[in-house]
C-alpha cells in the first residue's frame, strides 16, 4: 500500500489540471447560485439620495428642540412628499413637510419626526390656509434620515469574483442596475456508468443483475456542484462499446469525463486500460477507504476521473476529488469544505488508510457526538442515506477509543437534522 498516493497528493494532482471556465452573461433572475466571474463595483451611491426611514414630518431639528408631549411645537405643513416624488419646497424656520418612508428629504430639513410623535394636523389661520401640526418630540440631527451613500459609496468594491451569488446578492446587483451578470459557464461533465451487471431502474430485476444507482447519485451531485451533466448512459464491460461512449463525450466538447466502475483489478475492468491506450493515466489507486480504485488522467485531451463502482466509494470519491475539480472549473474561490470536530460515542477501528465513515452526528450538551451508521461496506448505500456526516479518520490511525475527537463533514446542506 505504500506506493499509493495519499488523498492530499491525489487531490492536488487532480485540481492542478483544471482551470476556471470562460465567462458568460446571464440575466439577473437566472444568476442566483451561479459564480460571479468579475469583481463588482458600485455604480451609484446607496441610498442614491437622502431619504426618510419613517413616515412622519421632515423638520429642522433646531425648530423643535423644546418639543415634548406636554409642550408641543407647532409647525406649518408646506407640502406632502410621497415616495418616488421630489420635494418642491425648501423647509424654512417654523416649517415642515409630511414625508413618507423612502421619499427624498427636502432641503433645509435635517431630521424626521415619526407620525407617532406628532398630533393631528389642524387648519391654521395663517395666510394661505395651510395646516399646522403639533410635534411632541425633539429629534437629534439626522434622526430617521438615511444619508446619501450611507450603505455604499459609488465606486466601492461590493462583490468579488469567485463568489457564489446569493439571493441577497441579486438584490444588491439590482440596486446598481446590473441586469446582466457575468458568471463562469457551467463545466460540462460527461457521466458514464459501466458494468454488465447494470440495468436501469425502469427494468425488472433479473438474476445476477443490479440496478444502476450511481448514475442518479452522481448526476445529482454534478448538478449540485455547478456542473452540466451529459449522460452517456450505461456501457457494458466491452472495450469497443466503452470507447464509443468516451468518443461520444469527446465529440460533445465536454470539460470532464466522469465514469463509475471498471477501474479495479478485475478481468473485465477495461476503463483504466482504455485510458492508458488512448490518453494518459496519471495515477490510479489512492490510499483511502472506501474508494481506493480511483483513476485519474486524460482520455484523448479531456480530463478523466474514474470513480470506483461501489456506490459509497463513488460518493466519497466524488466528495473528495470531483468537488474540488468542479469548484476550480466553476471559478469558486472558496473551495475548502467545512471540517468540524465531534466526539466518538463508541470506539472505532480503521486499517491505517485515510478512512471515511458514514456517521450520525448529533448535538448533545453543546457538543457534537458521532456514532457510525450501519455496516460500513462500500456497497451499503442505505447506511449512506441514513448518515448525516462522514467522519474522516487520518491515515496511520488504526483504532480510536470512545470519546476521541474526530473530524467530520456534514452531508446534505450542512445542517443537523
Ligand atoms: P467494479 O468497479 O466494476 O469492480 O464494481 C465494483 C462494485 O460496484 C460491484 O459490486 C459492482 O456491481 C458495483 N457497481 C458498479 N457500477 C455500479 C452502479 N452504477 N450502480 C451500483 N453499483 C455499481
Ligand atoms: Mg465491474
Amino acid at each position: 500500500l505504500t506506493d499509493l498516493l495519499s488523498v492530499t497528493e491525489a487531490q492536488k494532482r487532480i485540481t492542478d489540471v483544471f482551470h476556471a471556465m470562460p465567462m458568460e452573461k446571464v440575466g439577473l433572475i437566472k444568476a442566483a447560485g451561479r459564480v460571479l466571474a468579475v469583481d463588482i463595483k458600485a455604480t451609484n451611491d446607496l441610498p442614491p439620495f437622502p431619504n426618510s426611514s419613517m413616515d412622519g414630518y421632515a423638520v429642522r431639528a433646531n425648530d423643535v428642540h423644546t418639543a415634548s408631549l406636554e409642550s408641543p411645537v407647532f409647525l406649518e405643513v408646506i407640502e406632502e412628499i410621497p415616495a418616488g416624488y421630489l420635494p418642491k419646497e425648501e423647509i424654512n424656520a417654523g416649517q415642515t413637510a409630511r414625508i413618507m418612508t423612502g421619499a427624498q428629504i427636502p432641503t433645509g430639513a435635517d431630521a424626521v419626526v415619526p407620525l407617532e410623535n406628532t398630533g393631528q394636523p389642524i387648519k391654521s389661520i395663517l395666510p394661505g390656509n395651510s395646516e399646522i401640526v403639533p410635534i411632541f418630540h425633539t429629534p437629534k440631527i439626522g434622526e430617521y434620515v438615511r444619508p446619501r451613500g450611507q450603505s455604499v459609496k459609488n465606486g466601492d468594491m461590493v462583490l468579488t469574483a469567485g463568489r457564489k451569488i446569493t439571493p441577497q446578492d441579486l438584490g444588491l446587483l439590482a440596486s446598481f442596475g446590473i441586469s446582466e451578470v457575468p458568471v463562469f459557464r457551467h463545466p460540462r461533465v460527461a457521466l458514464l456508468t459501466t458494468g454488465d451487471e447494470l440495468i436501469s431502474p425502469e427494468e425488472p430485476l433479473e438474476a445476477g443483475k443490479i440496478r444502476d444507482s450511481n448514475s442518479y447519485t452522481l448526476a445529482a451531485l454534478i448538478e449540485q456542484h455547478g456542473g452540466e451533466v451529459i449522460r452517456l448512459g450505461i456501457a457494458p464491460d466491452d472495450r469497443l462499446v466503452i470507447r464509443e461512449h468516451l468518443d461520444r463525450a469527446i465529440s460533445m466538447n465536454v470539460d470532464l469525463i466522469l465514469s463509475s466502475a471498471g477501474v479495479s483489478v478485475g478481468t473485465y475492468d477495461y476503463v483504466k486500460a482504455i485510458i492508458e491506450e488512448s490518453g494518459e493515466l496519471a495515477f490510479w489507486r489512492v490510499k483511502m477507504r472506501p474508494g481506493k480504485p480511483l483513476a485519474f488522467g486524460h482520455y484523448r485531451d479531456v480530463p478523466f476521473i474514474g470513480l470506483p463502482g461501489n456506490p459509497v466509494s463513488a460518493f466519497v470519491g466524488f466528495l473528495v476529488f470531483v468537488i474540488p475539480a468542479l469548484n476550480k472549473m466553476g471559478g469558486i474561490n472558496k473551495t475548502q469544505r467545512l471540517t468540524q470536530r465531534a466526539y466518538l460515542s463508541h470506539a472505532i477501528e480503521a486499517d491505517g488508510r485515510e478512512t471515511y465513515f458514514r456517521a450520525t452526528v448529533k448535538l448533545e450538551n453543546h457538543r457534537f457526538t458521532a456514532s457510525l451508521t450501519g455496516h460500513q461496506g462500500s456497497d451499503n448505500i442505505f447506511a449512506l442515506t441514513q448518515a448525516n456526516a462522514l467522519l474522516i479518520i487520518p491515515s496511520g490511525v488504526k483504532s480510536l477509543p470512545i470519546g476521541s475527537e474526530v473530524n467530520f463533514w456534514l452531508l446534505n446542506g450542512e445542517e443537523l437534522s
